[in-house]
């Protein structure tokens, strides 16, 4: 895939940072005749925009395969066609629709996990450029990633707005206290400056209106999931997060950056709704272990995954 970020001349990359003759003509011309946004990923004009509530061409978009609500595991959130007769199970006995890895997972302590795409090449490019080759400028893309899966699954306002009216009922949607997200250990934080489902986590929580808080550490680095066979990862929950009590996490505090410690914790423990977010779902057990430490922390609360891909 071929990125390109920042300047545009027609439509295409100006790669010479320097040309600022070529900027300045540009900007006047701009202003003259504005331009199409240009896409995050490609750099071409965006004339119209996709599903994504980011600047993305639907060229770019079409890269991607979304999951859609319809054809998904309701544990999960997977591609999961119920139609197909495979083998699964349910959660209320009613349907087929609950994929294999869900039917052979222990216990779970998430009450269900969604996600908004697939986990395609495109998704993996992506994904990696942002996490591993420090590319934070791809973070606003895959945000709304997260916001799209979030006002199709999670959102529950606005019930009179004109996406949900009349199209589908969202009355059995929970309504989300709190955003937490998959903390990194201090090793890796180290290695890769910034933990990527933290900063996802306070876009979408700023795009949505929902507090975001460091509800989890992590006590010590995780064996690599490679080197376990999948059904071990299935199973396995790997003891190595917290639950952080005092709550006051590296970038501020809850809601309130005045609110005393003791609030904090009064104000998590009245939490009875979290989303975990993080950037991929691979087995789940990260997201169920998570789930399984909050609810020792908050007993009381139900936890749901979000992700941007599965
Ligand atoms: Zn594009
Ligand atoms: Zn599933």
């Amino acid at each position: 895939m071929y990125i390109h970020y920042i300047l545009q001349e027609g439509g295409h990359a100006v790669r010479d940072p320097n040309r600022v003759g070529v900027r300045l003509f540009q900007r006047m011309i701009n202003w003259i005749y504005p331009q199409p946004d240009s896409c995050l990923l490609c750099g071409m004009a965006v004339f119209r925009r996709g599903r994504l509530p980011c600047r993305l061409c639907l060229r770019c978009e079409s890269m991607f395969t979304f999951l859609d609500k319809d054809a998904i595991c309701e544990g999960c959130g997977r591609l999961w066609l119920h139609s197909q007769g495979m083998p699964g199970g349910s959660i209320d006995g009613s349907k087929n629709s609950i994929c294999p890895d869900c039917c052979r997972r222990g216990k779970t302590y998430l009450t269900y996990s969604r996600s908004a795409a697939t986990y395609n090449e495109t998704m993996k490019e992506l994904i990696a450029r942002y996490k591993f080759r420090g590319d934070r400028k791809l973070a606003p893309i895959l945000a709304a990633f997260l916001i799209y899966a979030w006002n199709k699954h999670y959102k529950t306002e606005n019930k009179e707005s004109k996406e949900s009216k009349g199209i589908c009922d969202k009355s059995h949607l929970p309504r989300i206290d709190l955003i937490t997200y998959v903390p990194l250990h201090d090793s890796r934080l180290h290695e890769r400056t910034f933990n990527q489902a933290e900063e996802l986590a306070r876009l979408l929580g700023a795009a949505v209106g929902v507090p975001v808080a460091g509800l989890l550490e992590k006590v010590r680095a995780t064996e690599k999931q490679s080197h376990k066979n999948r059904q071990g990862r299935l199973h396995a929950l790997d003891h190595t997060l917290r639950y952080r009590s005092d709550y006051a996490d590296r970038a501020g505090t809850l809601a309130d950056c005045t609110m005393s410690s003791e609030n904090r914790i009064s104000e998590a423990k009245n939490t009875r709704t979290i989303v975990i977010v993080d950037d991929i779902y691979t087995t789940g057990s990260t997201l169920n272990e998570a789930a399984y430490v909050l609810k020792h922390g908050i007993p009381e609360a139900k936890i749901y995954g979000l992700t941007v891909a599965r």
